[in-house]
């Protein structure tokens, strides 16, 4: 399939739409050739590119950030890097329009504000022994930062954990804030989300292994309340095809089928891919 980057890059804005506008907007207008690479360690399209300074290969920044912490070299070259030449990159405006002035929602910031007053009365009737945190994942920073803007501009106070600070437990614990925002593939890997009780998931990825690790932080060892997990589907969108996907990949990895090679991963996206464009 020759044209298969640019599948993978109309794909990506498909899934920016389900989640707002503005996603799409920013990105079409952006005249960076490194947004439509291919990411090294996911293999979709790079979503908010970062490169260590040593060698500046782009990757998605929570992808490098994992990386880092995991292996400490970069999975091109494999040169040393560290957090500090990955961390300090300034990062550039990455929406087209102002958000001030020109704020809009989307069906599913409605949603989540809608879902966050109820759970907020929950937790007012039931205390915070009953009712946790909630944790917002989505898999794209950009929309963590329209949702970090969308709960300011209603009052709700909100706490980022997605790889653009480096954030430990012990701020978690401290923070008052009642809702956190967690990037999918990286945020907090190992940071234990216990204080929360329900998860809300944005949009769904390609790998079903991202949505069980999201789960899983929040369902750890010591936690003691009831959890509540949610997940937001646009209908008749491309997510609906992508549950297909991650129902395939879980039922490969299940049989202990997994791809291995470099090239395995590949025949097993276009596979993917055929699925995606599959008539219900
Ligand atoms: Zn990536
Ligand atoms: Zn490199």
């Amino acid at each position: 399939m020759k044209n298969y980057a640019s599948i993978l890059e109309l794909l990506l804005r498909l899934r920016q739409a389900c989640d707002h506008p503005y996603l799409v907007f920013a990105a079409a207008l952006s005249k960076d050739s490194v947004r439509s690479k291919e990411c090294p360690l996911c293999l979709d399209v790079i979503d908010d590119a970062v490169a260590p300074r040593e060698c500046g290969h782009p990757a998605c920044r929570s992808c490098l950030l994992e990386c880092v912490q995991r292996t400490k070299r970069c999975p091109v070259c494999r040169a040393d890097i560290t957090f500090e030449s990955i961390g300090t990159l300034p990062r550039a405006t990455r929406f087209s329009v102002d958000l001030k002035t020109r704020w809009r929602s989307s069906a599913k910031v409605d949603a989540l504000l809608k879902d966050l007053a109820e759970i907020q009365t929950l937790r007012k009737q039931n205390g915070a022994e009953g009712v946790g945190k909630t944790v917002v994942f989505s898999q794209f920073t950009s929309m963590l930062d329209l949702v970090w803007m969308a709960l300011d501009r209603a009052k709700i106070k909100s706490l980022r954990i997605d790889g653009s600070r480096f954030e430990n437990e012990k701020e978690l614990s401290l923070s008052t804030s009642n809702v956190l925002l967690v990037s999918l593939r990286a945020g907090g890997v190992g940071l234990n989300l216990c204080a929360a009780s329900c998860a809300i998931l944005l949009d769904i990825h390609w790998n079903p292994q991202f949505d069980a690790q999201a789960q899983d932080r929040v369902h750890r060892h010591g936690q003691t309340r009831d959890v509540v997990i949610k997940r937001y589907i646009v209908n008749g969108s491309v997510e609906e095809q992508l549950l297909k996907v991650q129902k395939r990949k879980q039922d490969i990895a299940d049989g202990a089928l997994g791809a291995a090679t470099e090239k395995d991963k590949k025949q097993a996206k276009l596979t993917e891919l055929k699925l995606l464009f599959a008539e219900a």
